[in-house]
C-alpha cells in the first residue's frame, strides 16, 4: 500500500466558475447562499476527482474565496484591527473587503507567493496580536467531505511560514515572538480536527526552502513538538526548492511525516535516503505542480521503486506542490491538436498519473501497462517532433560570439550620439507604452478575433486608435511618444501568438489572485520570428508625426517568466532564443525608422531564485539575453526597457549591466524611495522615474510631480533625468490619463525652469 495524495488542488473550477461567482457576488447579481452552492459544488468536484483517480486522501482545506493566507488569517483569528471586524463573527462581505477594501480602509496588501505568479494577502500583525480563533469554515469543510465518506487530510500553512509571511508596520517588531501566542491556536484547531476524525494534517513549511535565520530554523522544533501532542498525524510539506540543508532538521522533528518537491529539486532524495527514521513518513512530490507537461511515467516509477526498496510502506506519492499553479482540465481544449494534447497534463490529468503511479507500484508494472505505453510515446514524440526543433534556431545560439550580446560602443559615446540625433529638451518627457484600452478598441480586436470584423477593418480600427494616441500626445506636448498598444491584449501573449514555438490554450487558466486569472502561453519548441511583429503599427504611428516613435517590446525573461516553459531544456537556453527573437525585431524596428525601442522588462526580478545563492546563475543569463536582444543596433539608437515596482536595490548592479540607455522604473508609490538606490549606486545611464501611480484613477496635483521631481533631481543628474508614469496606462479612462499627463508636463516645465 502506497499513500497518494496531492498538496492542493486548484479553486477556480474548469470554466473559472468561481471568478464568475464572486464578481456576480460583488456586483449584488447573486446572494450568498448562492454563491455558497457554487463553493462547495467546486470543492465536491475537486473531492470527487481526486478519489476518481484512486488517492487515498482528499484534500481540505485549500479552497479559499479569495486566498487561501486570508483564509488561515480568518481561521486563526488574526485580522487586521484597523478593520474594527469580529473575527468568529466575520461574514463573507467582510472577509471580502479585508482582500479589497472598503469605504474606509484600503485591502490588505498583496504579493508574490514564492516565485509562483500567485498573489496571497499578507496578514497584518501587531504585538497585541491575538489568535483567539475565528471562523468555523474549514471545519464546515472538513464535516462535508466527511459526510460523504472520504478519508480527508487537511492542508494548512504551516505556523512558521504563516508568521514569515506576515507583516507589521511597527518598525524593529519581532514576528517570531508571536509565536508563542499563535502556537496555542494551532493546537486548538489541529485538536477539533482530530475530534472531527481527521487522521492526517499537512503544515506546508515552504519557507524550509528560503535561506532561514538561525532562530527561525530553531523555531520548529519546539514548535512542532507541541503541535505533535494535538491529535492529528502532521505532514509537514515543503516545496519549489530544496530542503536538503534541514535533512537533519526534519529527520529529527517530531512529525508523523516529510514531503519533498522532487521535480524541482531531484537531487535531494539523496541526503534524506537511506537512514530515514523508522515510522516516518516521506511523501515525494513527482508530479509537477508548477509546471503542465505530461509526466514520463516510466522513469518516476522507476525513481519511486527505489525510494520504494528503502522506504517500504513509508512512502507516500504526490504533487511535488499543490496543484494551484495549473489549469484545471485539459480534457475540455478544443483547439490544441492531438499531439500537443497528448503532452500536456492540467491538474485533472495529474490526478490521473498519480493514481496510475499508485497502482504501479501497489500491483505491478502489468497493471498499468496501457498508460505506461501511453506515455512513453508522449515522451518520444515531444523529443523528436520536429515541431520543437528547429536546427536553424540552434545553429545561430551555437554561433553567438561574447560581442554579439555587447554594444558598438560605450554609453558615454552612444548617449552624444543620440542627444546630436534627437535634440530632446532637458528632463524629457514619454510614457510607458500603453493607453486607455476603450470598450471599442477591446470590441474590435475581439470582433476580428471571433471573425466578425476583418483584415482591413480591423486594420482601419487600429489606426485610428494609434492616430488619436498621437493626437493626443502631440496635443499634450510629450517629447518621445508611443503608438498605445491598442493591438495587445496582453503584452507576453502578443507576442507568443506570432512567434514559432508558442501555443494557446482555451481553458489553461491559473489564479493570479482572488477572481483574477491569468492564461500563460505554453512554450513547447525552439523560438524563432517568422516575420516581424510591430514594425507596421509603428511605423504607421510614426508617420503620423515629426517626434520620435518608441517601439514597443516585451522583453525574453518576462515572456518566459509569464509562460509555461518547456522543461527539456534549460531556461536559460530558453530565454537565448527569445532574446534572438526579439533582437530580430528590435533590427526591424531600426530599419524601419524607429530610433527609440522600449524593451519591457516588468519580470525581471520576479525569476530571481528562492536561495540567494542561486542569485548569481540566474541573473548572469538573465542579463546576457537582455543584452543579446537590445545589442543588434547602432549608437543612436536608443535602447530604454521598463521595470515596475520591485525592490531592485539589492540587484542595482545587474539591472546596470542591461547596459540600457534609459531606464524607466515605478517609484511614485514608493515616494521616490527606490530611487535613493540608485543615487547610492551611481547608477551611470539615464532614468526615468515614475513621477505618478497610475494603479489608481487619482490625479495627481502638478506640486505633488514637481516635489517628486525635485526629490529625483537630488540623487540622479538633472542631465540624466527622464519625466513619466510608473507604468502603462491600460486601464486608465482618457479623462483621467489627459489630466495627470497634463499636470505631469506642467510640473516638468516648472521643473526645467528651477533645476536646468
Ligand atoms: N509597455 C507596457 C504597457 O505600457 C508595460 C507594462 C508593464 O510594465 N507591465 O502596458
Ligand atoms: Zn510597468
Amino acid at each position: 500500500m502506497t499513500i497518494a495524495h496531492v498538496l492542493g488542488f486548484p479553486r477556480i473550477g474548469r470554466k473559472r466558475e468561481l471568478k464568475f461567482a464572486l464578481e456576480n457576488f460583488w456586483r449584488g447579481e447573486i446572494d450568498e447562499a448562492e454563491l455558497q452552492v457554487v463553493g462547495q459544488t467546486l470543492r465536491r468536484e475537486a473531492w470527487g476527482w481526486q478519489n476518481k483517480a484512486g488517492l487515498d486522501f482528499v484534500t481540505v482545506g485549500d479552497f479559499a474565496w479569495y486566498d487561501h493566507m486570508l483564509n488561515a488569517s480568518a481561521l486563526l483569528g488574526c485580522l487586521p484591527a484597523r478593520f474594527g471586524f469580529d473575527a468568529q463573527a466575520l461574514s463573507l462581505k467582510q472577509y471580502f473587503e479585508l482582500a479589497r477594501g472598503n469605504a474606509a480602509q484600503p485591502a490588505q496588501e498583496m504579493t508574490k507567493w514564492f516565485d509562483t505568479n500567485y498573489h496571497y494577502l499578507v496578514p497584518e500583525l501587531a504585538a497585541e496580536t491575538r489568535f483567539d480563533g475565528g471562523v468555523e469554515w474549514l471545519f464546515d469543510e472538513v464535516a462535508d467531505a466527511l459526510a460523504i465518506g472520504y478519508r480527508v487530510k487537511v492542508a494548512l500553512p504551516g505556523p512558521l511560514t504563516f508568521l514569515w509571511l506576515s507583516k507589521s508596520k511597527a518598525a524593529g517588531f519581532n514576528k517570531l515572538g508571536l509565536i508563542a501566542r499563535l502556537l496555542p491556536a494551532y493546537v486548538r484547531i489541529l485538536q477539533k480536527l482530530a475530534a472531527q476524525g481527521v487522521e492526517w494534517v499537512q503544515l506546508d513549511e515552504t519557507i524550509l526552502g528560503l535561506e532561514l535565520p538561525p532562530d527561525w530554523l530553531a523555531a520548529f522544533a519546539p514548535v512542532y513538538r507541541e503541535l505533535a501532542k494535538a491529535g492529528p498525524q502532521i505532514l509537514l510539506a515543503t516545496c519549489f526548492e530544496s530542503v536538503s540543508d534541514h535533512a537533519a532538521l526534519l529527520h529529527d522533528l517530531p512529525v508523523a511525516g516529510v514531503h519533498l518537491d522532487l521535480k524541482r529539486a531531484p537531487q535531494q532524495l539523496a541526503a534524506f535516503l537511506p537512514g530515514w527514521p523508522q515510522g516516518k513518513v516521506l511523501s515525494l512530490g513527482v508530479i509537477d505542480g508548477r509546471n503542465i507537461w505530461a509526466a514520463d511515467l516510466d522513469a518516476t516509477l522507476a525513481t519511486l521503486e527505489d525510494a520504494r526498496d528503502v522506504l517500504g510502506e513509508r512512502l507516500w506519492i504526490g504533487s511535488s506542490c499543490s496543484l494551484l499553479h495549473v489549469p484545471v482540465d485539459l480534457a475540455q481544449e478544443r483547439e490544441l491538436d492531438s499531439e500537443l494534447q497528448r503532452w500536456l497534463a492540467f491538474a485533472r490529468q495529474k490526478l490521473d498519473e498519480i493514481g496510475v503511479l499508485k497502482r504501479g507500484l501497489e500491483q505491478g508494472r502489468d497493471a498499468i501497462a496501457a498508460a505506461l505505453h501511453a506515455s512513453q510515446k508522449a515522451v518520444q514524440s515531444r523529443h523528436n517532433s520536429p515541431r520543437i526543433h528547429n536546427p536553424a534556431v540552434a545553429q545561430r545560439l551555437t554561433g553567438l560570439q561574447p560581442s554579439d550580446a555587447e554594444r558598438s560602443s560605450a554609453f558615454p559615446q552612444r548617449q552624444a550620439k543620440q542627444r546630436a540625433r534627437f535634440q530632446l529638451p532637458p528632463l524629457p518627457t514619454t510614457t510607458i507604452g500603453s493607453f486607455p484600452q476603450t470598450p471599442a478598441i477591446r470590441a474590435a480586436r475581439a470582433g476580428f478575433k471571433r471573425g466578425t470584423l476583418d483584415e482591413a477593418g480591423y486594420v482601419v480600427a487600429m489606426q485610428s486608435e494609434i492616430r488619436l494616441a498621437v493626437e493626443k500626445q502631440e496635443q499634450l506636448g510629450l517629447d518621445v511618444l508611443v503608438h498605445g498598444e491598442a493591438e495587445r491584449n496582453d503584452m507576453v501573449e502578443y507576442f507568443g501568438e506570432q512567434l514559432a514555438g508558442f501555443a494557446f490554450t482555451q481553458f489553461g487558466w491559473v489564479q493570479s489572485y482572488g477572481s483574477r486569472c491569468v492564461k500563460p502561453p505554453v512554450l513547447f519548441g525552439d523560438v524563432a520570428r517568422p516575420q516581424a511583429m510591430t514594425v507596421g503599427w509603428t511605423r504607421y504611428a510614426q508617420s503620423l508625426t515629426q517626434k520620435p516613435m518608441k517601439g514597443m517590446l516585451t522583453g525574453p525573461v518576462t515572456i518566459l517568466q509569464w509562460s509555461f516553459v518547456r522543461d527539456d531544456q534549460l531556461r536559460a537556453t530558453t530565454c537565448k532564443q527569445i532574446a534572438l527573437a526579439i533582437r530580430d525585431e528590435v533590427v526591424d524596428l531600426e530599419a524601419a525608422g524607429i530610433g527609440i525601442i522600449q524593451i519591457d522588462e516588468p519580470a525581471f526580478r520576479e525569476g530571481l531564485p528562492l536561495k540567494r545563492r542561486d542569485w548569481t546563475a540566474y541573473l548572469a543569463w538573465a542579463v546576457e539575453a537582455f543584452k543579446l536582444s537590445a545589442a543588434g543596433v547602432r549608437d543612436d539608437t536608443q535602447i530604454h526597457t521598463h521595470m515596475c515596482y520591485s525592490e531592485f536595490n539589492d540587484i542595482l548592479p545587474q539591472i546596470a549591466a542591461l547596459d540600457a540607455d534609459v531606464i524607466t522604473i515605478e517609484t511614485s508609490r514608493s515616494d521616490m524611495e527606490l530611487l535613493e538606490g540608485f543615487g547610492r549606486f551611481a547608477y551611470p545611464n539615464e532614468i526615468g522615474p515614475g513621477v505618478y501611480d497610475i494603479h489608481s484613477p487619482r490625479v495627481p496635483p502638478v506640486e505633488e510631480m514637481l516635489r517628486l521631481i525635485e526629490k529625483a533631481a537630488e540623487v540622479i543628474p538633472v542631465e540624466r533625468l527622464w519625466i513619466n508614469p510608473d507604468c502603462g496606462l491600460k486601464t486608465r479612462g482618457w479623462t483621467e490619463t489627459e489630466a495627470a499627463l497634463g499636470n505631469m508636463l506642467a510640473a516638468t516645465r516648472e521643473a526645467r525652469k528651477a533645476l536646468v
